[in-house]
């Protein structure tokens, strides 16, 4: 039996090596480098965790988490691990005792975090005892248009510099090709074996709807769907998630609230609550959840567009680790297209930043309106062909989305904001525009003469809420754009062919909106 399958069975209790988790720990035990792309749940920490235990020394890990060192370190010394963790929420002594554990060579894993290892005093202490190997973690925090960016992870180019010698292996769930070789550009992993596993989570439904009433939508889905179930809210900001946490508690489902606005303490003892005991909903702000490693999250639900298809397969992910069927859920609606594009729009960034987060939005709202397998769609998205074009377990293929020719009904829209810049240069939202075609004679309508306008009234062939998945569909393809603080509407040079009728735009039919629950408030 080699040194590593002998660690696996007797120091971790597991009979063999998952996937790809043998080739990497030898590869690693051998001293070579590695770049290792794994879902969340895949099994990276083994991954350098039992090279650590078999080649002499330290492995030195760097993990952004400092919040979770003590629990990692913890459930290592359980296991009988001799290891320990540099960081800046430890007093002096305690830092001291495992500073000379290190440097007596008493430590198989060291965790330090990035902005430790930026500092003299750790780089001498490292010199001072045998290095193993260096773990780079979370590693896609290395990449700057990444939605989890820490400068700290620039100056991790130098590991190699100063230590040749030291293997190094960098693990990651994020995947894009392009933040793959980001990675491996900015760490200087130039030499490095790349491991991909497959991003496919079986077990994780995909489901993106329509969004109607948000919350009654979402207690909907747990009451018929996950009552008692342990699951994570993401809301994006921290007023929707303290009144969500609020609406969930007063409709019977226990629910703590998660954001950077809370202090540390409750922060704490609300994580740990969700970690330690069962049916607790955590509605959280994405701060929540990196390295939360509770296997039996069965649902996670957004309320809100994540910014990236990035950002969403990583926060879907923390359902469903233990491999149990779970829901990720999505409800998205025109207010999510045109408050994204603003806040890029009013961004502080440059405007390569901007463009670059316009990309990723393009992408996540492609996802949103495709007619396609989702599975397919986001695996194609990391570069990876899905096995069938139908996975069987994601709303598209549960229930195929019925399409329409949209084309006319796009001309009647856009020109209604052709009309309304040209003739009368004037800027509306989307609300506006949508009451001309449907002939209502509002205040506003009547105050601005819109019903004299040659569009009035030309849309009654469709609903409100079909109009609305018309602007979204729209914005989401790039036909219209908003502007500025009221969010405008806008032509954009694509407009163009749509009103010549060169585009034709197949739509998704909106489905009706799930019946009401009812609800103990109407908050
Ligand atoms: P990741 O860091 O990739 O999200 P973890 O390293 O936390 O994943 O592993 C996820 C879970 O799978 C953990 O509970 C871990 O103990 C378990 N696991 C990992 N590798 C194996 C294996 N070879 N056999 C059995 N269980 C494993
Ligand atoms: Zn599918």
């Amino acid at each position: 039996m080699s040194d590593a399958t002998d660690a696996l069975n007797r120091v971790f209790g597991y009979p063999s090596f998952r996937g790809q988790q043998g080739d990497i720990v030898e590869h690693v035990i051998a001293g070579g480098d590695a770049l290792v792309l794994m879902p969340t749940g895949g099994g990276k920490s083994l991954c350098y965790q039992i090279p650590a235990l078999v080649r002499p020394g330290t492995g030195v890990v760097i993990s952004p988490l400092i919040a979770l060192m003590q629990d990692q370190v913890d459930a290592l010394r359980t296991l009988g691990v001799r290891a320990g963790f540099l960081n800046s929420s430890q007093d002096l002594d305690e830092r001291r005792m495992v500073e000379a554990e290190f440097v007596a060579g008493e430590l198989d894993l060291l965790y330090v975090a990035p902005e430790g290892l930026g500092t003299a005093g750790v780089q001498r202490l490292l010199d001072r005892g045998k290095i193993s190997l260096f773990a780079i973690d979370e590693a896609h925090c290395v990449a700057q248009w990444g939605h989890d960016f820490r400068p700290d992870y620039l100056g991790l180019s130098m590991l190699h510099e100063r230590w040749p010698d030291v293997p190094r292996i960098a693990l990651t769930a994020t995947a894009t090709p392009a933040t793959r070789d980001e990675i491996a550009g900015r760490l200087g992993l130039t030499e490095a074996r790349h491991f991909t596993a497959s991003f496919d989570r079986p077990n994780i439904q995909y489901r993106i709807v329509p969004k109607n009433q948000p919350s009654r939508q979402l207690l909907e889905l747990l009451r018929s769907e996950h009552a008692g179930h342990s699951g994570i809210v993401y809301c994006l900001s921290r007023a929707s998630v303290d009144k969500h946490a609020a609406f969930l508690t007063d409709n019977g489902i226990p629910a703590l609230p998660y954001h950077a606005g809370l202090d540390s303490r409750t922060r704490f003892e609300n994580q740990s609550r969700f970690l330690r005991e069962d049916g607790l909903v955590m509605v959280a702000t994405i701060a929540f959840g990196m390295g939360i490693d509770k296997p039996d999250v069965r649902f996670v639900a957004h309320l809100d567009l994540p910014k990236s298809v990035e950002g969403y397969y990583q926060e879907t992910g923390r359902a469903g680790r233990d491999g149990l069927p779970s829901t990720a859920w999505l409800a998205y609606g025109l207010q999510d297209v045109v408050q994204q594009r603003k806040m890029i729009d009013s961004s502080e960034g440059d405007v390569a930043f901007r463009r670059n987060a316009a990309r990723h939005l393009d992408a996540m709202l492609a996802l949103c309106e495709s007619v396609t397998c989702r599975r397919a769609q986001v695996l194609a998205y990391f570069g990876q062909s899905s096995d069938s074009p139908t996975c069987g377990n994601c709303d598209v293929c549960l229930t195929p989305p019925e399409s329409w020719d949209g084309t006319v009904a796009a001309q009647k829209l856009l020109s209604t904001v052709f009309r309304l810049q040209k003739e009368r240069n004037q800027k509306f939202g989307a609300g506006q525009s949508i009451d001309i075609l449907l002939g209502k004679r509002t205040d506003k309508v009547t105050r601005f003469r819109h019903d004299e306008l040659s569009v009035f009234g030309i849309g009654t062939d469709l609903r409100e809420s079909e109009w609305r998945g018309v602007v979204r569909q729209l914005l989401a393809g790039g036909y219209l754009t908003v502007h500025g603080e009221y969010s405008t509407l806008a032509l954009t040079d694509s407009s163009a062919s749509v009103l010549r009728g060169e585009a034709k735009l197949m739509m998704r039919r909106e489905v009706a909106p799930v019946r009401p629950a009812r609800t103990a408030s109407s908050r």
